[in-house]
């Protein structure tokens, strides 16, 4: 069938050849725009989870969560190291309050 096609209009093929090499360069390049973007995701990840991880002087486990939570990441179990986004969460609020550490509870 396809070389019906070919034998009814020869340069049907190879346009759709050179369609079908240019979508693929785009896939291609997209491939690699996102492979590169995920390289330096997680290279912040990594910063961040050093960063978050890292206790300060003189802090223990509870002032280190509440520090976490108030610099804008989630400390509950649901949503753990994820950023909140300057939104509050009941859950994370529920869990500081539970360790004794929310001050406003
Ligand atoms: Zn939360």
């Amino acid at each position: 069938m396809n070389s019906n096609v070919q034998a009814k209009n020869p340069g049907t093929l190879s346009i759709a050849l050179g369609e079908l090499e240019g979508r693929l360069n785009e896939v291609l390049k997209e491939v690699r725009r996102l492979r590169n973007q995920a390289r330096t995701l997680e290279e912040e990840n990594q910063r961040l989870r050093a960063f978050m991880y890292s206790p300060l002087e003189g802090e223990n486990g509870r002032q280190q969560l509440l520090r976490l939570y108030q610099e804008g990441f989630h400390v509950c179990p649901l949503h753990f190291a994820r950023v909140r986004d300057g939104q509050g969460c009941l859950f994370c609020e529920g869990f500081l309050e539970k360790k004794g550490a929310f001050p406003y509870g």
